[in-house]
């Protein structure tokens, strides 16, 4: 293996930037050692009966990284690269979200490692049904709040509310978010990721006096989040030239039909083959001529080996982690306008936090209220997030973090140390 093609470990990367973080608040030792690391993590190695009746142990893991806000919140990733040190990463990036749009939560995540587009429906509910059975001693609607992340869905949430409301013997709808609405999901969920990516590149595009609507831009990994990013990108009337996933990619120069590549991949289970465009790998997706950059499919896309050929002026982080420490400094330092991953995809976050609301009122909101509030958050974390960088001269990452940890720290160090 070249050295350009060594993944790096994302909790190295996550705690590598907690340190810049932790060392540029000058924060007090006592309270950065109780927030670096998680708090809880569990892993389980479970049973699944397969479809052609042999048994298979998965293993799974479930990392609560902090509680001091509040209940710790995170997806479900399905991936057979989501080990032990991927879930601390993504735990401990939810602390920083929750904390960063001020959403009474802490930071959570899970993960069975299994690859989920070679299993039937099936075994996928006998997983998940199970997984959530053994995760259920540490999760429930005021601990844990799980929710839909990498190859999970509002079906895997149903799976999870039901294991877990059948053990308990009665309906606990707020124990994930992300459900479909039939069970108590929220309007506007499913959508919320991505709409609160594209609030974010609004906000930005005012900030840099770009006009939205002129500009192009790429998009990828074509899941929930990039998908719905790319619909209101187009809806705003930018071109969205090139779109992809684990398959590969398209690319039209006069723009893609968007929602008609939807309903195509809809149907085939890919952007691959779309008519009326050219083939583009992952890898020169990122460095296309456009405006407005979405990586909304994995951690590590954007490295010290490609940061310099990024020509967007925006990059809007769908995906968590996209960006390493290095490149993050290329970018800065080349006048790319980063929106870091804890603010561009926090809508997500947010809208669960309305869903469990509602769960726990037994009430329902109107979208247009979601949409609304979702807005109001976001913008008001963009702003949070600018005005601190600028105060502090850092660029947008280090300032996200700056406040999140900072927002962290002083609840640590209000709650003191039990007993
Ligand atoms: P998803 O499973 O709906 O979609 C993932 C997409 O990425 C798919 O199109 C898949 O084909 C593609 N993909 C997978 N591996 C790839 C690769 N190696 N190269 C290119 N494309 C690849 O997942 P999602 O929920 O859209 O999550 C995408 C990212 O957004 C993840 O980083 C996730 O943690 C983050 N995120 C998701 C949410 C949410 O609400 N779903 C919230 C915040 C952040």
């Amino acid at each position: 293996m070249t050295e350009a093609k060594t993944i790096e470990n994302p909790y190295v990367l996550a705690l590598e930037n907690f340190d810049i973080t932790a060392d540029r608040l000058n924060l007090d030792k006592n309270i950065a050692r109780r927030i670096k690391y998680p708090e809880r993590e569990l892993t389980v190695n479970f049973p699944v009966k397969m479809s052609d009746g042999n048994v298979k142990i998965f293993t799974g893991h479930r990392v609560q990284h902090n509680t001091g806000r509040g209940p710790a919140k995170g997806g479900i990733r399905y991936h057979p690269d989501a080990d032990l040190d991927h879930c601390r990463a993504l735990a401990t990036w939810m602390t920083w979200k929750t904390a960063v749009t001020n959403i009474p939560y802490g930071g959570g995540k899970g993960s069975v490692i299994c690859n989920p587009l070679e299993m039937t429906k099936h075994e996928l509910e006998g997983m998940t049904r199970r997984f959530t059975s053994e995760i259920s001693i540490i999760i429930g609607p005021e601990k844990d709040i799980p929710a839909p992340d990498v190859y999970t869905n509002a079906q895997t949430m149903s799976w999870m509310m039901d294991t877990y409301s059948m053990v308990k013997g009665y309906c606990v709808p707020g124990v994930v978010t992300g459900k479909p609405i039939s069970v108590g999901g929220s309007m506007g969920r499913s959508e919320a990721t991505g709409r609160g990516v594209v609030f974010t590149v609004e906000e930005a595009c005012k900030h840099l006096g770009i006009n939205i609507a002129k500009t192009k831009s790429a998009v990828q990994g074509f899941g929930n989040v990039g998908s719905i990013a790319a619909k209101y990108l187009h809806l705003n009337g930018s071109k969205v030239v090139a779109a992809s996933d684990v398959k590969g990619g398209v690319r039209n120069d006069e723009g893609l039909d968007i929602p008609a590549l939807m309903k195509y991949c809809a149907e085939t289970g890919s952007v691959v083959g779309f008519p009326g465009t050219d083939p583009i790998s992952n890898e020169d997706l990122l460095v296309l001529e456009v405006d407005i950059l979405v990586p909304a499919a994995l951690e590590n896309q954007i490295t010290r080996f490609n940061a310099n050929d990024i020509k967007a002026k925006i990059v809007a982080e769908g995906a968590n982690g996209p960006t390493t420490p290095k490149a993050d400094e290329i970018l800065f330092e080349n006048g790319v306008f980063v929106i870091p991953d804890i603010l561009a995809n926090a809508g997500g976050v947010v809208v669960s936090y309305f869903e469990w609301v509602q769960n726990i009122q037994h009430l329902f909101w109107k979208e247009i209220d979601i949409t609304e509030k979702l807005k109001s958050i976001i913008v008001k974390s963009f702003d949070d997030v600018i005005t601190t960088a600028e105060k502090n001269k850092v660029n947008n990452r280090l300032a996200a973090n700056m406040l999140a940890v900072a927002r962290v720290a002083e609840a640590i160090a209000d709650r003191g140390i039990y007993p």
